[in-house]
Formats: C-alpha cells, sequence, structure tokens
C-alpha cells in the first residue's frame, strides 16, 4: 500500500515573502503539516516594500486579522491610488486609483461616453469621474460612510514593512511554525530524483523538509543557485536597475497616496505612514550616477532624512519556473519588478494562493500541478510587467536621454496590441485573469497621452444634450463624497483609538 509522505513545508527566509508564508501555511495547513522557517538575522532582509494594492484585504481576512490591530502593529495609512508626477512630461500628473472610474449606461462603458463627451467640450478630465481621486486630492479617507450615491472607496494600505514581517511573524509563531535561527550554506537533494531533502546550515545543522519554499531574496538560494532555474532577463522593457531607499520625517499629515515622481533617469517613490514617509528613488545607472541620484532624492524630500540612502541593486525579470521540483519560490527569489504599481507584495501573495490550491496530501507526482502553477505564473508577472512598461514607453519627455530611450524601446507583443486597441477604439478586453483592469489601464493610458481616434459607436446611443448633464452628476456625486469624508490622519486616529472623528 502506499503510504504518502508527510507534508513537512520548510521555508527558507524570514522577509515579507517568507513570514506571509509562514503565516498563510500556517492558519490553512496548521493542522496537516509541519512547517519551518529557517532565517538568518545577520543577513536580514531587504526592508522596503511598503505600499499595496487592494488584494492585500484577502490576506488579512483571510488570516483574520482585525484592522485596527493591523493599522496599530504596522504603523500603516490609507491608500487610494497613485499619483504620478511629471511621467507625461514635466508639470504633469495624474492620478492611477483603485476602483471604478464613472459610471456606465446599460451596456454602454463609461469611458465611451466621457471620450464622447470630450469631443463635444462637455467632460472634464478623467478623474473627475473617480471618488477614489477626488477624495485623494482633499487628502480625505474613511471606510463605511456610505456617503453619496457611489460605492464605498476602493483602498489598500501603506505599511512598515518590518512591523508588518514581525506581526506575521508572531502570528505564525502562535499557530506552531518553528522557527530555526541559521545561515542556509546548501541544500540536501535526492540522489534519484533530484528533489530537495534538506537544506544545510552553519555549524552542520540541517532542516529536513518534504516540500521546500525559497523566500531567500535576491540570492534565490533554492530555485535559483541549488536548482539552476534560469533568470529571464526584463532589462530591455524596464532599464532601470538600482534604488536608492530613505525614510524621512512626516512633514504634514500622511497623503491617503503614494506618490510616483519622474526624474531625469527614473523615478521616486513618497509612502506615507503614520510615523514617517518612505522614500527611494528607482534609476538607470547607464543614464545617472548613484552620487546624482542621490542628490536628486535628498533634494526631493518632504522632510528631514531618518538614515543615509542605502542603494539596492537589482535586475529585472524572474525565474522561469518558480516552481521546480518539490520548491516553490516567492517575493523576490522568484523574480523582481521595480515598485512602480505596488504588485511584489500581492505576486506573493497569490504565489501563496496558487500554492494552497495546488499543493496535494500526496506529493508523490506533482508534474500537473507544478506546470499548471508555472504557467499562471508566467501569465501573471508578464501581464503586470506590460503595465509597467507602458507608463515607460509612452512619455513626452523629448530631449532627456533616458526617456528617449524608453520611447524607443521595442515592446512586447501583448503590450503593443492593447496600446493599438486603445488608440482606435478606446476599449480595453481583460485577458487571462489579469490583475490590473480596465479601468488601471484606461487612467494610466489617458495619463500617459495615450489619445484613443474616436469614441465607440455604443455612446452615440444616448442623446448629445443629456451627456453634459449625466457626466455633471457624476463628478458632482464623486466630490460630494470626498467632501463627506473626514481627513485622513483624523481617520487613521479614529481606527487606531487615539481621538474620535471630525468633518473634513
Ligand atoms: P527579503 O526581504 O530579502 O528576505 C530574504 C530572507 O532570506 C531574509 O530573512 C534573509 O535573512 C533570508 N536569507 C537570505 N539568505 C539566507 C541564508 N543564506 N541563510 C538564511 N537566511 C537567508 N513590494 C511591494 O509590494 N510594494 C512596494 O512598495 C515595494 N517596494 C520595493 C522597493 C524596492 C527598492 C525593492 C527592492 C522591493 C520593493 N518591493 C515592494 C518588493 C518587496 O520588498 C518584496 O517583495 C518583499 O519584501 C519580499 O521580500 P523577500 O521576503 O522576498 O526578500
Amino acid at each position: 500500500m502506499h503510504h504518502p509522505a508527510p507534508l513537512e513545508i520548510v521555508i527558507a527566509g524570514g522577509g515579507t515573502a517568507g513570514w506571509m508564508a509562514a503565516a498563510t501555511f500556517a492558519r490553512f495547513l496548521g493542522n496537516t503539516a509541519k512547517i519551518t522557517l529557517v532565517e538568518s538575522d545577520a543577513i536580514g532582509t531587504i526592508g522596503v516594500g511598503e505600499a499595496t494594492i487592494p488584494q492585500i484585504h484577502n490576506l488579512l481576512i483571510g488570516l483574520g486579522i482585525d484592522q485596527r490591530d493591523f493599522l496599530r502593529r504596522t504603523n500603516a495609512s490609507f491608500k487610494l491610488g497613485i499619483e504620478f508626477v511629471n511621467w507625461l512630461r514635466p508639470g504633469e500628473s495624474y492620478i492611477h486609483s483603485f476602483g471604478q472610474v464613472g459610471r456606465g449606461v446599460g451596456l454602454i462603458p463609461f469611458r465611451q461616453l466621457w471620450l464622447r463627451g470630450r469631443a463635444l467640450g462637455v467632460a472634464g478630465d478623467y478623474g473627475d469621474y473617480s471618488a477614489n481621486v477626488a477624495a485623494a486630492r482633499r487628502g480625505s479617507f474613511a471606510i463605511g460612510d456610505g456617503g453619496g450615491n457611489l460605492p464605498d472607496l476602493a483602498y489598500a494600505y501603506h505599511l512598515d514593512a518590518t512591523l508588518f514581517a514581525q506581526m506575521l511573524r508572531a502570528y505564525a509563531e502562535e499557530r506552531g511554525v518553528r522557527r530555526v535561527e541559521g545561515t542556509i550554506e546548501g541544500v540536501k537533494r535526492d540522489q534519484d530524483n533530484g528533489d530537495i531533502i534538506a537544506l544545510r546550515l552553519d555549524g552542520g545543522r540541517s532542516v529536513t523538509g518534504t516540500f521546500f519554499i525559497d523566500c531567500t531574496g535576491f540570492r534565490s538560494l533554492l530555485l535559483g543557485a541549488a536548482l539552476d532555474v534560469p533568470f529571464e532577463d526584463w532589462t530591455r522593457w524596464l532599464p532601470c536597475d538600482t534604488a536608492l531607499a530613505v525614510p524621512c520625517e512626516n512633514s504634514g499629515p500622511p497623503r491617503p497616496y503614494t506618490q510616483s515622481i519622474a526624474h531625469q533617469a527614473g523615478w521616486q517613490w513618497r509612502i506615507p505612514l503614520q510615523h514617517r514617509t518612505g522614500n527611494g528613488h528607482v534609476f538607470c545607472s547607464a543614464f545617472t550616477s548613484v552620487d546624482q541620484a542621490s542628490a536628486t532624492l535628498l533634494g526631493n524630500l518632504e522632510g528631514k532624512p531618518l538614515a543615509d540612502p542605502r542603494p539596492i541593486r537589482f535586475t529585472t525579470g524572474r525565474r522561469q519556473t518558480p516552481w521546480a521540483h518539490n520548491c516553490v519560490a516567492l517575493g523576490l527569489a522568484a523574480g523582481f519588478m521595480e515598485p512602480l504599481e505596488s504588485t511584489s507584495i500581492h505576486l506573493v501573495q497569490s504565489g501563496i494562493g496558487r500554492l494552497l490550491n495546488l499543493l496535494s496530501g500526496d506529493l508523490t507526482d506533482m508534474t500537473a500541478s507544478r506546470d499548471t502553477f508555472n504557467r499562471l505564473s508566467d501569465i501573471e508577472w508578464r501581464r503586470i510587467r506590460d503595465f509597467l512598461v507602458l507608463h515607460y514607453v509612452a512619455n513626452d519627455r523629448v530631449g532627456e536621454p533616458f526617456w528617449d530611450h524608453c520611447r524607443s524601446m521595442a515592446l512586447p507583443d501583448t503590450l503593443q496590441e492593447k496600446l493599438a486597441v486603445f488608440r482606435e477604439t478606446g476599449a480595453f478586453m481583460r485577458e487571462e485573469d489579469e490583475l490590473f483592469l480596465d479601468d488601471s489601464w484606461a487612467q494610466v493610458m489617458l495619463g500617459q497621452g495615450v489619445a484613443p481616434r474616436a469614441h465607440s459607436p455604443l455612446a452615440d446611443n444616448v442623446d448629445a444634450r443629456e451627456l453634459g448633464p449625466f457626466l455633471d452628476t457624476v463628478a458632482k456625486a464623486c466630490r460630494l463624497k470626498a467632501e463627506a469624508l473626514p481627513p485622513h490622519a483624523a481617520f487613521i486616529a479614529h481606527m487606531i483609538g487615539e481621538q474620535r472623528m471630525q468633518s473634513a
């Protein structure tokens, strides 16, 4: 009789990815699996990664984490979207907001009505029809107020990455995850099938298991170094290769959105938390020096720096198959795309979710599950990559070498087609479960100056005289909703129990 091997999961690495995996496995597999996490305090974590997207709610709800507790323990603030400043050209900005823009009429998409309205001269900026944008511009935020006749605001969080990992660690350890402190020096593999059977640690120690999760960060010790899974380099589409990170003091109440500010050879993030602001400058070293980039970053801080800028080198791309043998890589060990749309933590989360669905109680032969995992991950990463490339390629910063280079890059076919369709009709067709939806692509396309040639004849179904008043009503509802909300800082204070809410 066949006795399946017991599920003994070993997680290598305890950054955000490792502890997210440990917490989730403890919550959902705790009764059947033995879970061990190995990490090295001496090596430490990357310590950045502070902006999220709304999908993070699924993680917190799945783990049963109380929102107020989460806000207190991670010093989090709320995020309504990302403001892209100077990306199209200096002086221009737009917000890629979460949630819905406008309101369609029957089968007629809102954007088509807006395009026709614009041609008739009766439409405002696309962002005027987003309640998230209206709230972001006012600096206001609340959940569950029911104000206006639009749905609640869609939101995510800015969080302190170190505190988040600590919170997840406490959660995982309370639920039985064993943590081993030590340096991983290599792996032992089964001589017959090549599967990993143990991690070799310093001092001659080893940790055995039947399934391994590689969360060792850029080192990719298991998937990359031991199993030799090739790295697919995407630098030709996303040429930035260095980040400088520095926190600074808050200079005022935290904005309820991330800022992404384009500079001469890259861009800068500002991520406002309750107690400080996270800043960083992502740039391409072929077009600027670290010293120059550092000066740009320090010159654009809004508060006193709390440390020296810390350089982080990276190569954009991914391991070809994040699941090889009995090992799945999550986080930076699986690959990296710059944090332009805050997607890395989400990719960890979706990798965990996919694995939880595909893992079998019998690990004897996981070929089909592995192939499915790899194929779906591949699609997910490529679609996000295309979305990031869009921000760079559609720029109008003529005469600046880095931006000229970006405009002239050969594009992935998938992105080429999306751009062409949008230019022809203003349409976006979601494919293969991709992460970013119609409104995200449209906001960035329009924000980056990609203009549709004409609206769809569908929009001609609405009487031209009614179009202006309709658009005004939608924009007004967004404004009224935003005006009904308290200031973001007051709402955070209310949530963490410091003071009562007041109106903006
Ligand atoms: P790490 O944090 O590097 O953790 C690796 C772990 O492996 C550590 O515990 C380390 O000690 C351990 N380890 C390594 N080698 C050994 C060894 N030999 N022995 C024992 N242990 C070992 N994501 C977002 O979603 N939003 C953002 O805004 C965002 N911003 C980012 C900005 C930058 C500049 C970068 C580089 C990344 C950003 N990310 C962002 C990505 C995010 O930081 C990572 O996805 C996330 O932190 C996961 O990191 P990790 O756990 O994979 O790796």
